[in-house]
C-alpha cells in the first residue's frame, strides 16, 4: 500500500508520489516568535513530527525545513510594549519554541532558517515578480497584484470577489486593489530595515516563507504544511507569489487542525495557562505529546483537563506494559537511547496501513492498544516470551509515533543507569522480604514493603513472584 495524504489544494486524499523517488522535501511554517508557545502552536510541531517519522520509516530520505519568522508586525509590537530590542524578543521566544519542540520529543528539522537571514533571496523573488508584471512598488511598499494571477483563491477555495482586503499594512492607500498584499513594507522610523532597489524596508510575512522554502527544497518540492488557520491568507499568498514567479512550489498541502478552548481558537489571552512550559510542569511531557498526537492531525482538539487526564491514563497503560516486560526480562530496561525508526516491515500491517491512510493515528493507536491487551494477557498467564514479543511490536509502533517510553528523550543515559541501580537495590530488599516471609516474620516483611512504598516503589505480588514499579 502506498502512502496517501489529504491535499488541501485538491481537497482529496491522494497517493503521495515524491518528486524524486526515494526522497521527500517538507516545509513547515514554524514559529512567529513574538511570544512563547502554547499547546496550540506546538500541536502543529507534533503532528508534522509524526508525518516526518512516518516518511522516514517508509524508507524515504526526508529533508525537513521548518522556518522561524523573526521579523513581523507582532514582534515589533511586543518589543515596543516592553521596551526591548526586537531581536531580543525574537531570540528569547525562539529559545522557548526550541525548548518546547525538544521537550515534546519532536525531531529537529534538517534546517531551521530565520527570515532575517534570507533577505537577499526575498529581494530576488520580488525582483522576478516586479519584472514579470505581478508586483508593483507604491508608496514605499511593494505589493503583489492579485489580478495578475488567475488562480488566486484556488488553494483556499475562495473567489477573489468574496475576499476581504489584505490588512497587512496600516496605510494601504497606495495599493491598486485593497486585496493586494504587501511583499515588502517601506521603512518606518524605529523599525529595522534592509536596502532594496525599491527603497529600504522589511519583508512581508508571506514572502519570507516562499523565499526560504524554495532556497532549501528547490523551486518545486513535495509537501508544505502548517495549521489550518494559515490556509488564507498566508498560504494562498505564498502560492500566488511563487507560482506567478514561475516556481512549481508545493505539490501537496497538508494542514493540521487547531486546539480550541471553549469553542474558540486558542489565542494569547486565552492560552496563557496552556503555555508549553507551564503544561509540562503539570503533566509529563510524553503524556502531553500523546494527548496532542493521538487525534487525527486534521481534526480540531477541544482542550479539556479531563481529556488530557484520559490521554495520560491511556499512555500509562501502554507504558506500564512495556516497562513491566522489560523489568521481567531481568536484563535492565532494554532501552534504546537513540530513537531509531523501525522499518515498516517490522510493524504490524494494520498499523502501517493506518498511517498510510492519511496518517490515521487513532486507528494506528487502536492497533497499539490491542497489542498491549494481548501482551498483558500473556503476562498474566506467565507467558513471558509471548509478552516480550508483543512488547517488541508495541515499542516499534511507539517509536514511529515518538512515544517509546524506553527510548530518548523519555529515558536518558542517566535515567537508565539509575534504573539499573534501583533495580539492584530493590532486588536486595525483595530478597530480604522473601526471607522474612519464609521465617513467618510477616511484620518484618510488611515493614520492608512499606519502606519501599515510602521511597516511591510499589510492590505487587503476582503468581510469578513479586514485581515492582516506580510510583507514578
Ligand atoms: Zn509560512
Amino acid at each position: 500500500m502506498t502512502l496517501r495524504l489529504h491535499d488541501t489544494a485538491t481537497r482529496t486524499v491522494r497517493d503521495f508520489l515524491p518528486l524524486t523517488p526515494g526522497k521527500a522535501g517538507l516545509y513547515l511554517c514554524g514559529a512567529t516568535v513574538q511570544a512563547p508557545p502554547h499547546i496550540g502552536h506546538i500541536r502543529s510541531g507534533v503532528s508534522f513530527d509524526i508525518c516526518v517519522r512516518w516518511l522516514k520509516a517508509s524508507g524515504l530520505e526526508v529533508t525537513f525545513c521548518r522556518n522561524v519568522t523573526d521579523i513581523d508586525d507582532k514582534i515589533l509590537l511586543t518589543a515596543r510594549a516592553e521596551g526591548s530590542p526586537w531581536w531580543a524578543v525574537a531570540e528569547r521566544n525562539q529559545r522557548a519554541f526550541t525548548r518546547a519542540y525538544d521537550v515534546l520529543g519532536c525531531l529537529p528539522p534538517d534546517v531551521e532558517p530565520r527570515a532575517t537571514g534570507h533577505t537577499p533571496e526575498m529581494i530576488a523573488l520580488i525582483g522576478r515578480l516586479v519584472d514579470s508584471g505581478h508586483a508593483y512598488p507604491a508608496g514605499g511598499d511593494v505589493y503583489f497584484d492579485i489580478s495578475s494571477y488567475d488562480r488566486y483563491g484556488a488553494l483556499s477555495g475562495q473567489r477573489p470577489e468574496h475576499m476581504r482586503a489584505a490588512d497587512d499594512i496600516e496605510d494601504g492607500s497606495a495599493k491598486r486593489d485593497p486585496r493586494d498584499f504587501a511583499l515588502w513594507k517601506g521603512h518606518k522610523s524605529g523599525e529595522p530595515s534592509w536596502e532594496t532597489p525599491w527603497g529600504a524596508g522589511r519583508p512581508g510575512w508571506h514572502l519570507e516563507c516562499s523565499a526560504m522554502a524554495t532556497k532549501y527544497l528547490g523551486a518545486t518540492f513535495d509537501i508544505h504544511g502548517g495549521g489550518l488557520d494559515l490556509v488564507f491568507p498566508h498560504h494562498e499568498n505564498e502560492v500566488a507569489q511563487s507560482k506567478a514567479a514561475g516556481d512549481g512550489f508545493a505539490r501537496y498541502w497538508l494542514h493540521n487542525g487547531l486546539v480550541r478552548l471553549g469553542g474558540e481558537k486558542m489565542s494569547k489571552s486565552l492560552g496563557n495557562s496552556l503555555l508549553v512550559d507551564a503544561m509540562v510542569a503539570q503533566v509529563r511531557p510524553v503524556e502531553l505529546r500523546y494527548y496532542l498526537g493521538q487525534v487525527h492531525y486534521r481534526s480540531d482538539i477541544e482542550y479539556s483537563q479531563e481529556a488530557l487526564a484520559e490521554a495520560a491514563a491511556a499512555y500509562r497503560r501502554i507504558e506500564g506494559f512495556v516497562v513491566r516486560v522489560s523489568e521481567g526480562a531481568g536484563t535492565g530496561t532494554g532501552q534504546t537511547l537513540v530513537s531509531g525508526l523501525p522499518p515498516v516491515s517490522s510493524l504490524p500491517a494494520a498499523f502501517a496501513a493506518a498511517l498510510d491512510d492519511d496518517l490515521a493515528v487513532p486507528q494506528a493507536l487502536a492497533v497499539v492498544h490491542e497489542a498491549v491487551t494481548e501482551g498483558n494477557t500473556a503476562l498474566a498467564a506467565g507467558d513471558q516470551a509471548g509478552a516480550a514479543k508483543q512488547a517488541e511490536s508495541v515499542r516499534a509502533m511507539l517509536a514511529v509515533l515518538g512515544l517509546d517510553p524506553l527510548a530518548g528523550p523519555w529515558i536518558t543515559a542517566g535515567d537508565s543507569g539509575l534504573r539499573d541501580v534501583v533495580a539492584a537495590l530493590v532486588s536486595v530488599a525483595l530478597g530480604q522480604r522473601e526471607a522474612a516471609r519464609a521465617r513467618r516474620d510477616y511484620a518484618a516483611a510488611d515493614a520492608i514493603r512499606a519502606q519501599l512504598h515510602a521511597g516511591g516503589i510499589v510492590v505487587e505480588d503476582t503468581p510469578a513472584g513479586p514485581r515492582w514499579e516506580l510510583a507514578r
